[in-house]
């Protein structure tokens, strides 16, 4: 007779497909499973772990990234592997790790911008947030972005926290950046910076906006970048201030005393201005060779409390500018083998079982942002976790056992691919060395921007 899945004889074999926040809240979910044995061997494409709490959240914000500290304590346990390096779907199929674990969990995140969707979005001098942030954060593919800083005009659309954290990075001055994390080439091109004005546009109204309180207060105080909310972007109509009057609006009521503040304070002349900008669109993006202006439209808020749509005016404004960030959201990057929603940009799931229309892919499951798309912050994604190791459990008696329960024959198999495995220890190497070379700058770390440097520091 065969030893069921989880139990001490044979421990049940998940692979995690991605090392951010999701992959290892479900890893630590299933590590801490009563009564069952788990290996959990999880696989990310760089060689450093933590996803976007090493690549998204912005250097100036060092407190969130304190958070790798329990995912360290989660890759300290029995029963845990780290195989960075390892780009599933690219280095090694789904199918060929089928062989070697029960069940195979995507992690992978959202990795993509979304696009507007309008003329001349891909015009040179028109960026994704993702490139910026990626290489503000050293991330080795976007090293090698250009972005013209010699430009006196910025535009940002998109109102979210990631459009505040590009403006934010572009606003503040070298002094408030160069004790950060922040890559030496980039704070290198930032204290050239001759930009000037920040505008970030935001399709609906100041009640609505995406942001977070906490993000958002922060604006008050940058040392030489001043925020200019106009009062008369403020007039609410009937149906948004009802919203705010919804407790379940807290946060919305507090992002709009805090917009209230800041269009009362009175300014000293700075080197540069953010401007905020409500209830517009952009419906083309203009230029011969290269973005030289973007139109927008402005819009009507249109329904009933907490429905309101925005609705384009007629109106239209235009504004010049040479630099363009699109911060609009993300969306997930298809894995060869598994299906794809390719309007939401997840793997279809049920409650985290991957599941398309026609059937549910047993041993396979999704967890984090590719499952649920790009919404919440770190913390959410715990419960999301908790929700996918619940249905692996509840499948337990289902799944068909892999073939070859062996992290070793993967390991070779990986070998014969020519792949450089990194190991967590591996990672704390490259860690110590990014750590040390941060010293001499005064920066908790001088990251490796190119997948050979971290290599090279193992
Ligand atoms: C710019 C930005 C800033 C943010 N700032 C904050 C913040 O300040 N505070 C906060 O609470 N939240 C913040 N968030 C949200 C937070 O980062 C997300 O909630 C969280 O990272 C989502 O976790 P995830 O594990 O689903 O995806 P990710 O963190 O993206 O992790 C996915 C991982 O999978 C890896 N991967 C992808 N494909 C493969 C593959 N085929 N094979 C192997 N590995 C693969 C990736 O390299 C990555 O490491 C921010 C998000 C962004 C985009």
């Amino acid at each position: 007779m065969t030893n069921p899945l989880g139990s001490q004889q044979r421990p049940l074999r998940a692979a995690m497909i991605g090392s951010g926040p999701s992959g290892f809240y479900a890893a630590e979910n299933l590590l801490h499973t009563k009564d069952m044995q788990v290996q959990v061997d999880m696989f990310e494409k760089l060689p450093a772990p933590f996803g976007l709490v090493r690549y998204g959240v912005a250097p100036d914000h060092p407190k969130i990234k304190n958070v790798t500290k329990i995912y360290e304590k989660v890759a300290e346990q029995k029963g845990f592997q780290f195989l960075g390096n390892v780009e599933v779907g690219r280095n090694i199929s789904v199918d060929e790790l089928r062989q070697f674990y029960d069940v195979i969990i995507f992690a992978t995140g959202a990795e993509k911008d979304r696009k507007l969707g309008i003329l001349g979005e891909d015009l040179p001098g028109c960026h994704t947030a993702t490139e910026f942030v990626g290489w503000y954060n050293g991330h080795p593919d976007f090293r090698e972005e250009i972005f013209d800083l010699s430009q006196p005009i910025v535009a940002i659309i998109g109102q979210g926290n990631v459009a505040l954290d590009v403006a934010r990075i572009l606003g503040k001055s070298v002094d408030e950046l160069k004790n950060t994390d922040i890559a030496r080439h980039a704070l290198e091109a930032l204290a050239e910076s001759k930009v000037k004005e920040i505008h970030i546009f935001g399709r609906r109204g100041p009640a609505q906006a995406a942001f977070t309180p906490v993000e958002i207060r922060e604006f008050a105080e940058f040392a030489d970048c001043n925020c200019i909310v106009k009062p008369q972007d403020l007039e609410l109509n009937e149906s948004s201030r009802k919203e705010l009057e919804d407790p379940d609006n807290a946060v919305r009521k507090k992002n709009y005393e805090i917009l209230l503040q800041l269009s009362q304070k009175k300014h000293e002349p700075k080197k540069r201005q953010i401007i905020f900008h409500f209830l517009k669109s952009p419906v083309e993006i203009c230029g011969a060779k290269h973005l030289d202006k973007i139109i927008f439209e402005k819009n009507i808020l249109v329904g009933n409390p907490g429905e309101q749509k925005a609705r384009g005016s007629g109106e239209r404004e235009e504004i010049r500018c040479d630099l363009l960030f699109k911060s609009v959201g993300y969306r997930g990057i298809p894995i060869k083998g598994l299906p794809f929603h390719d309007q939401w940009g997840i793997i279809p799931n049920q409650h985290g079982r991957v599941a398309d229309s026609e059937q549910i892919y047993s041993g396979l499951y999704a967890v984090g942002w590719i499952k649920r798309g790009p919404t919440g912050v770190i913390g959410t994604n715990k419960p999301d976790a908790e929700e996918t190791v619940k249905m692996i459990m509840e499948d337990l008696p289902h799944l068909r056992p892999c073939k070859t329960p062996d992290t070793e024959a993967l390991k070779k198999l990986l070998q014969r691919y020519e792949i450089r495995v990194v190991s967590f220890a591996d990672w704390k190497k490259i860690d110590a060395a990014e750590i040390e070379r941060g010293k001499e700058s005064g920066k908790p770390r001088e990251k490796f921007v190119k997948v050979s440097g971290m290599l090279g520091a193992i």
